[in-house]
């Protein structure tokens, strides 16, 4: 049987890291499918170059651009390899000033995937492994829909079968996650955090018997640990938890991965990368038991829009569909919804698409908005729990239901 296995930046952030990487594959039967992140950082020092380049300060670019080489140079050699004969790594910059932003993000941002994959899949084959590489823009086609780009299932899924399925194929598949391209040969992103997504997609494709993404925590926990004193591990969730959880802002998994596994009935395993016996967590279709803790989620980077009718229509009965379409337009992501007769308030991700929505809502409503938010959902509450959660914070909204509470909060500093 074929197994998924997705490692993050944080796991690959260094040569033990992939030292690591290469025990937990060689511990293996299965056919895998390494799905792999950016080591470490990249994908954000990526974008700051990006951003150097298109505000003129090409010095700077330069500079960190030089960074990102050397911290893959330094890897590899700490890893046995040789810079430029094993793997040769790309030497200009790629950015087209006439181009947009947008595209040439995902040109300049797919190279840390790029880049962690080529490290690893010819270290993995100098340590006797048998180990193919796979470049997912021709192999993963989406759509040029930048930073965001769309799947196209049908065409991904032939040919990511037919490499699967030949005969003389490797055991062992490298993969970018994140990554995919256009059928006219550019390369796409699918949105910040996107590899787990990727390994779901792949996981479907090739109809792996389960998913595994390695993570730097034993599982999932019922809260942060950053933020709560004591977590406690979620041996084994249903698929609609992991939406739920994933959709109220936990950094666990990226919100797209489940519904791929869904459909084809593959459970979704999250361990520790530091400890690959340790049980860690499993989603499936059946829970062992019901989760007996509260989940506390934290979505940070809010902003509470509300909108009122300019001529005090009703805004429920009348301009629902506008509102939404216009949110839709914006590519706006909507965390909580609150109405009453004359007024709706939606909580969304506070993106770089929230202006030009908020301009386009003016034209037909009163717009307001409150930003510096976070939502906290707690899933499983008391009333002692909410008290206790709303103590000392400003609440602006407050909706709950039998079990979960939803709490839009003023970001406070120590949080
Ligand atoms: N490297 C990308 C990011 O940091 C994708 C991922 O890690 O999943 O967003
Ligand atoms: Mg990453």
């Amino acid at each position: 049987m074929a197994k998924v296995y997705k490692f993050g930046g944080a796991s690959v952030r260094d040569a033990d890291g992939v030292r690591n990487l290469e025990r937990i594959v060689r511990a293996a039967d299965d056919d895998l499918m390494v799905v792999v992140s950016a080591m470490g950082k990249t994908t954000n020092a990526l974008e700051r170059v990006l951003d150097d380049l298109a505000a003129g300060r090409e010095e700077k670019a330069l500079s960190q651009w030089v960074d990102i080489i050397d911290y893959h140079v330094a890897i590899m050699k700490a890893l046995g390899l040789q810079p430029g004969v094993d793997v040769r790594l790309q030497g200009e910059i790629p950015f087209d000033p006439t181009r947009p932003f947008d595209e040439n993000y995902d040109q300049l941002i797919s190279l840390g995937e790029i880049m962690s994959t080529q490290i690893i899949a010819v270290y993995l084959l100098k340590q006797g492994l048998s180990v193919e590489w796979w470049n997912m823009p021709k192999l993963l086609r989406t759509d040029d829909t930048w930073r965001e780009a769309v799947v196209d299932d049908a065409a991904s899924r032939s040919v990511i079968r037919a490499g699967w399925d030949r005969p003389q194929r490797p055991k062992i598949v490298v993969a970018q996650g994140f990554i995919g391209g256009t059928s006219d040969g550019r390369r796409t992103t699918l949105g910040r955090e996107g590899s787990d997504y990727t390994a779901a997609l792949l996981g479907n494709y090739i109809d792996a018997e389960s998913v595994t993404i390695w993570k730097d925590v034993p599982g999932i926990l019922n809260a942060d640990p950053r933020l709560e004193p004591d977590t406690v591990l979620i041996p084994s969730l249903r698929y609609s938890d992991a939406v739920e959880l994933s959709y109220s802002g936990a950094q666990i998994i990226h919100p797209k991965t489940i519904r791929p596994l869904e459909n084809k009935h593959i459970p979704l395993l999250v361990k520790p990368f530091g400890d690959p016996s340790a049980p860690g967590s499993c989603i499936s279709a059946e829970a062992v038991g019901p989760i007996d803790v509260p989940v506390y989620i934290w979505r940070k980077n809010q902003i509470l829009i509300t909108m009122r009718a300019k001529d005090f229509a009703f805004v429920l009965e009348e301009s629902l569909s506008e509102i939404f379409d216009i949110i839709h337009r914006n590519r706006l992501k909507v965390s909580l919804i609150q109405s009453s007769a004359v007024t709706i308030s939606v909580c969304v991700d506070n993106t770089r698409f929230v202006p030009d929505a908020i301009e386009a809502l003016n034209e037909h409503f009163k717009v307001t908005y409150n930003d510096h938010l976070s939502l906290l959902t707690i899933r499983g509450t008391t009333p002692e729990i909410l008290e206790r959660a709303k103590a000392g914070r400003t609440i602006l909204l407050c909706q709950t239901t039998r079990r979960t509470a939803r709490l839009v909060v003023k970001e406070e500093h120590n949080q």
